[in-house]
Order: structure tokens, then sequence, then C-alpha cells
């Protein structure tokens, strides 16, 4: 990650670009977030599945305090944290790939993009990250 030099070799985008893209962006993020909920839903279920083997397993080896201790809600933890990091990666990669990103201080733009359009700059550092389209001719 960067340090505190800030490097302007991004130029800005143009509103219109900006726009275009920040709707794009959310489309896919919505269609993601769905798939995402899906696939929690199915691990849950897997979870519950597994549970009443990894319950009477938990018994056996550390006696019935296991199950409602600490152990019991391990592996949902595991699988909702691994979630969580996973989205935040992926929801980091699209920003980039649409340009979602402050080219000063490299933070989200999408999140507040209704911000960045009506300020044409960055929430996070105050940047001017748009450029206003050129007077149509
Ligand atoms: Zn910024």
């Amino acid at each position: 990650m960067g340090g505190t030099t800030l490097i302007h070799r991004a130029p800005a985008m143009k509103l219109s670009e900006f726009i275009i893209a920040a709707q794009e962006h959310q489309k896919r993020r919505d269609r993601f977030v769905l798939i995402v909920l899906a696939s929690f839903m199915t691990a849950l279920c897997a979870l519950a599945w597994a549970a009443r083997w990894y319950g009477a397993f938990l018994r056996a080896k550390f006696g019935a305090g296991a199950v409602t201790g600490l152990l019991g809600p391990l592996p949902l933890l595991v699988v909702a944290v691994g979630l969580i990091f996973w989205m935040r990666k992926w929801v980091q990669q699209l920003n980039r790939a649409y340009g979602l990103v402050c080219p000063a201080c490299g933070k989200d733009l999408a999140m507040a993009h209704h911000v960045v359009i009506a300020s044409k700059c960055c929430p996070h550092c105050g940047q001017r990250v748009i450029e206003e389209d050129a007077a149509r001719a």
C-alpha cells in the first residue's frame, strides 16, 4: 500500500463516465450480493446437516460442554469471516475494474458515488476526482 506520497497518475474521470461506471458497478454488486447470500444459505444448510455429526464428534472427544462452548459455533464463525474477507476482496477488485477508486488516496468511491457525483471530489481526502464533461457544442 502507498505511503504518504500522493501520486496523480490516473487522469480524473469525466462526470458521464463516472455515472455510467457507478451504475454498472452497482448492477454487478447487487448480483454478487445475491450470489453470496445464496451461497451463505447453502453453507448454513450444509452446516446444519454437518452439525449433528460435529456435535456427536465434540461430545465424544471433549464431553457435552464443548458443544455449547467455544467449539460449537466455530465452523459457522470461520465460514462467516471467510465470506466477509472474500466479499471485501471481490468488491475492491470490482471498484478497481470500474475505476471507482480515488487516484489520490486509493479509497473506494463506489459506496459514496452520489456524494462524488455531487461534489466531484473524493469523500475521503477531498481531492477532485471528476472532471466536468466538455461543454456541448
Ligand atoms: Zn481520495
